[in-house]
């Protein structure tokens, strides 16, 4: 409850079709991805359209309610649900459309990236995005996004034209390069609390045949394999998207008996170039690394982007840290590769994504994204399905990235951060950026009615 906030004389009518405690389907709509948040938000105002956003926003703002809003629901925080407030779910609104000509798609607020990509696959095109395509369009866009494409065209946040957006008060805007001009800028990687974003227009890439390449090692032969990988980082093609992943190994046919099911270092590469160099590509990063087994397969984009369904269901309970790394120096190797031998079960894993291409030509200042130069991310994800098994768990994931802060910029991605466990808002964007963020939230939501992810106050300043 917003005890700051003056209610209205009359609170407006409750519309129906919302789900509250004690509706059958509460349990049901208010349950995220990630298990392990349990929250009961006072109200689910499930939406249809930017009018019924709107209609929330004001009986948020009338009955005292803070705000959070769900677009796929699949933060690992948790951010889309909070206990006591409204939640705008915009997870009903899911339509696409496309404009082959100019190459742009409008999506709504609540799609998935699967919604997104059946859209545009049938004309050659695609929006970069991420790489699971259950996974939300409106935070993960908001919040950046990287993905298999996302070397050679950049981020998704990067990719966002313009957006109609039902602001604090109510109204309903579009925000341009012309027409809020800073809003649209804050949209680009600072977050979903600056408004509900009920429609995204964004820039479309011509994307067809894809080659999908995996590398297998034995995690004793990974310090060689990365020290490798890191060589090889420093010319890696701009179309080539790789990451060097310490988990476990499926029992696919290509993977030698001998590996199959055990902690393994896999090194994954995406060739988006022109398809006829792809097999070339793969053989020289596969000669350069050297796995003990391989395996590269071209693909529709759609299917590259379907294999990770159903390796993170909804439900079990997970717990993420990411962190930018300058290098990759032998001791940082060293300490990766304990960590993957203290891995407490098979579905836990830590990513090594190499970044840079397009990402890192976008300037700086030119959107609310911090962190473009970074040359890799880290993440470390715990994923288990027993509320037993929570402590070794978050105590895997938390200790991962506490050994590994010294090799770290200082900065990470918030789209797989944990809130509170890393840093504050402010030391996410730096100064001058959180600055200008919160210029943004104090002209678009001065009362802080939304909350999210990432803590942008319209008073600034909060350390
Ligand atoms: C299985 C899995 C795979 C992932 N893979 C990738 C990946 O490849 N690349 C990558 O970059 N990230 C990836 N992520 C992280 C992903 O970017 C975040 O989880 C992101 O928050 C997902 O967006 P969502 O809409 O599903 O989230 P939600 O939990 O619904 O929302 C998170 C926050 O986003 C904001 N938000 C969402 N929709 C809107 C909207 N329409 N208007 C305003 N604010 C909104 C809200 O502030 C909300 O608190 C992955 C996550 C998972 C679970």
């Amino acid at each position: 409850m917003r005890g700051e906030v003056p209610r209205q004389a009359a609170l407006p009518e409750r519309p129906e079709h919302w789900v509250s405690p004690g509706d059958a389907a509460y349990d049901e709509t208010r349950a995220v991805w990630n298990g392990l948040h349990d929250r009961r938000p006072a109200h689910i105002a499930r939406c249809r359209t930017a009018t019924e956003v709107s209609q929330a926003l004001r009986y948020a703002a009338a009955a005292g309610l803070d705000v959070t809003v769900r677009g796929g629901g699949h933060h690992v925080a948790g951010s889309a649900v909070a206990d006591g407030t409204l939640m705008v779910d915009v997870s009903p609104m899911r339509a696409v459309t496309v404009d082959v000509h100019a190459r742009v798609a409008v999506a709504e607020g609540g799609c998935r990236l699967r919604d997104l990509d059946t859209v545009t696959a049938p004309y050659g095109l695609a929006c970069p995005t991420g790489t699971v395509a259950d996974t939300g369009l409106g935070g993960l866009a908001l919040g950046g996004g990287y993905g298999w494409l996302a070397r050679r065209w950049g981020l998704t946040c990067d990719h966002i034209l313009a957006a109609q957006v039902v602001l604090a008060d109510g109204s309903i805007i579009d925000a341009t390069e012309h027409s809020h001009p800073e809003l649209l800028w804050a949209l680009r990687g600072g977050g979903g609390t600056f408004g509900v974003v009920t429609r995204f227009t964004l820039r479309l890439r011509p994307v067809g045949q894809v080659l999908y390449g995996a590398g297998v090692h034995a995690l004793d032969d990974a310090p060689d394999a990365l020290a490798a990988y890191r060589a090889y980082t420093g010319r890696q093609p701009v179309d080539l998207h790789t990451v060097a992943r310490l988990g476990h190994a499926g029992d696919q046919p290509w993977v030698p008996e001998h590996l199959r099911g055990g902690p393994v270092l896999l090194l994954l590469a995406v060739w988006s170039g022109d398809p006829e160099d792809g097999p070339a590509q793969a053989a020289s990063l596969f000669d350069e690394i050297r796995p003990a087994a391989q395996v590269a397969r071209a693909m529709p984009y759609p299917h590259l982007q379907a294999l990770g369904d159903d390796t993170r269901p909804k439900g079990h309970r997970y717990s993420t840290s990411a962190a930018y790394l300058d290098d990759l120096p032998g001791d940082a190797v060293r300490h990766l590769v304990e960590a993957a031998r203290e891995n407490p079960s098979p579905r836990c894993s830590i990513d090594l994504e190499y970044l840079r291409g397009a990402i890192a030509d976008v300037p700086e200042q030119a959107s609310a994204f911090p962190g473009r130069a970074a040359p890799y991310q880290l993440t470390v994800s715990a994923h288990w399905t027993d509320p037993g098994q929570d402590a070794e768990h978050l105590a895997w994931s938390r200790a991962t990235a506490d050994r590994m802060r010294p090799f770290g910029t200082g900065g990470g991605y918030l789209n797989h951060a944990e809130r509170g466990a890393g840093r504050s808002a402010r030391e996410h964007y730096g100064p001058d950026r959180y600055a200008r963020l919160a210029a943004v939230k104090k002209a678009y939501d001065p009362t802080n009615l939304l909350r999210g992810t990432v803590d942008i106050r319209p008073e600034g300043d909060h350390g």
